[in-house]
């Protein structure tokens, strides 16, 4: 499977990285090896000083497409969770200013810990659903799907005209404003409509 990874998809967030507001969707992948065991701890990697936590609704693909229309979208998934998209933040920006690929800073071993999934019907509207980072307890970023700049269809359509989307695989959608650092021996939970559906520690 592979992760997939959209980025700029909250106007707010793209703002306090000082990056332009996309016109079309940004897209990245993650390998497998991104995904976290459940109960493991996060390690802190050691070639970053600034690794940054980013909170994302993840939709999990449940049929093979390629070109997928819009319209038909709705029909490659239908779970959904949470997950956190760890950004080595110092690497990426010297990716950024080279004009480089961002693997090193994005791509890493257990960069993508992924919460169990839920089905979308447990949900009234998946477009206007409330998810939450905490760290050691503490609100740091609280985001509402309905302020994508791109919704889950128009993702879903995107990405497959370049990608062929296969059973398993996970998309990320985009983190809300509130990105930050985190430290070891930092608790990390993540919420979707206040229910708890990640948590994990950073040694
Ligand atoms: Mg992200």
């Amino acid at each position: 499977m592979k992760i997939i990874c959209i980025g700029r998809n909250y106007i707010d967030h793209a703002k306090e990285l000082n990056n332009p507001v996309p016109k079309e969707p940004v897209f990245f992948i993650k390998p497998d090896t991104a995904l976290l065991p459940k109960r493991n701890p996060f390690v802190y990697p050691s070639f970053t000083k600034d690794l940054h936590y980013e909170v994302e609704i993840v939709l999990r693909i449940n049929r093979i497409g390629k070109h997928i229309e819009e319209k038909f979208a709705h029909k490659y998934y239908n779970e959904i969770g949470v997950g956190v998209d760890f950004t080595a933040r110092d690497v990426q920006q010297q990716c950024k200013e080279k004009g480089l690929p961002w693997e090193k800073a994005k791509a890493f071993d257990f960069s993508a810990p992924t919460s169990d999934f839920v089905p979308i019907k447990n949900f009234k509207d998946i477009n206007q659903l409330n998810f939450e980072l905490k760290v050691n307890d503490e609100l740091k970023q609280k985001g509402n799907t309905k302020d994508m700049l791109f919704n889950f269809n128009q993702i879903v359509a995107y990405v497959s005209q370049f990608v062929t989307l296969k059973i398993g695989d996970y998309i990320y959608t985009g983190t809300p404003a509130g990105v930050g650092s985190i430290n070891i021996n930092d608790k990390i939970a993540c919420f979707i409509e206040d229910e708890k559906m990640l948590e994990f520690n950073v040694k």
